[in-house]
């Protein structure tokens, strides 16, 4: 904003540039002022799954990079305290948060659901990423289901690897900029979604596809003792009623939760997938959304990711031999960047 007022004023005649000084000034106040409204908080897990995979600190720098240089107001803090933040007042003043972290009976909020309801309450947004949408079923899946309107609940919901193909996508803010794409993640999916009965909230699906049959493959005798390898249940609604599943998701929360918004993204397992536009884009969109920012008809602007932007930021070191590399590069390569 500075540099563009700077050239201006060094390409207009003198006599012209006190007033266009002016304009340019009260151009720059009102900025700034909408500049500090919008806080998003990311409140990244502990190191978890090897390199290059949950990768919840670098991811959020990444994504917090991205909304910064966006320029559309949004300031961002990444918490990295291992757990909960240290010092919760983080939330006192935020437009929204987003949670990366290992979940299931580890997940960070699991501790705090009162504490941190109080803030969803305030109609605060919430975005939760990869394993930071699985939780446990009872009160913290319920709380889930009225922070973001579904969540992965063991024994009902599935983790396979997969190549989801997105086809069509919804007409929602969260979308705009993005096209059709697809991509091998682990894409959670069978996800508990809060049922739809009235005013209590309204979910949006924003990515689905049809899950190839080889993600039942785990399904043999004895698996619903395992709490992500699947239950008879997925293989009805996928391979007999053959419903597309829904792997990411908006949610319009009520009154009660004073209008916040939620979502859900299930990918992210592979943390190349951010160099990815559309997936990328698609969540700056929804954090942006959650925040209550508008997202631009295009899509959030964000500039391409290379592997090197990749590379900062890894909870661990880079193996000498890293034998994925050149994977990851090929896999790079045939992301749509611009
Ligand atoms: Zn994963």
């Amino acid at each position: 904003m500075q540099f563009s007022t700077l050239l201006i004023l060094k390409s207009v005649p003198m006599k012209l540039s006190i007033p266009i000084l002016i304009l340019s000034l009260i151009q720059l106040f009102i900025f700034g002022a909408y500049a500090a409204e919008k806080k998003v908080v990311f409140v990244a897990g502990p190191k978890s799954h090897g390199f290059f995979a949950h990768e919840h600190a670098a991811g959020c720098m990444l994504l917090a990079d991205h909304l910064e240089a966006a320029n559309l107001g949004i300031k961002t803090v990444v918490v990295t305290d291992g757990g909960y933040p240290k010092d919760p007042s983080v939330f006192d003043d935020a437009a929204a948060v987003v949670v990366a972290c290992d979940g299931g009976v580890r997940h960070l909020l699991n501790q705090n659901l009162k504490e941190f309801d109080a803030v969803m309450r305030r109609g605060v947004g919430l975005a939760c990423i990869h394993y930071g949408v699985e939780t446990t079923k009872g009160p913290a899946g319920d709380h889930f289901l009225k922070w973001i309107g579904g969540y992965f609940e063991p024994y009902w919901s599935v983790n396979p690897v997969w190549n989801a193909q997105f086809k069509l996508l919804p007409q929602h803010p969260i979308s705009q900029g993005v096209q059709p794409f697809e991509m091998q993640d682990e894409w959670y999916y069978h996800m508990r979604f809060r049922e739809a009965t009235s005013a209590i909230g309204t979910i949006t699906p924003v990515l689905s596809a049809l899950p190839p049959e080889n993600t039942m493959k785990r399904l043999k005798p004895g698996v619903e003792s395992h709490p992500h390898h699947g239950n008879p249940n997925v293989a009805e609604a996928v391979l007999k009623r053959k419903e597309a599943q829904h792997v990411a998701w908006a949610y319009q929360r009520g009154a009660d939760y004073n209008y916040g918004r939620g979502f859900g993204f299930t990918g992210a397992h592979f943390h190349e997938n951010w160099a990815s536009l559309d997936a990328r884009r698609l969540v700056l969109n929804a954090i942006a959304w959650i925040a209550k920012v508008d997202v631009p008809d295009g899509g959030m602007p964000s500039r391409e990711v290379t592997l090197d932007d990749l590379l900062k930021n890894q909870d661990f070191p880079k193996p000498e031999i890293w034998k994925n590399e050149q994977q990851v590069l090929n896999k790079i390569s045939q992301f749509r960047k611009k």
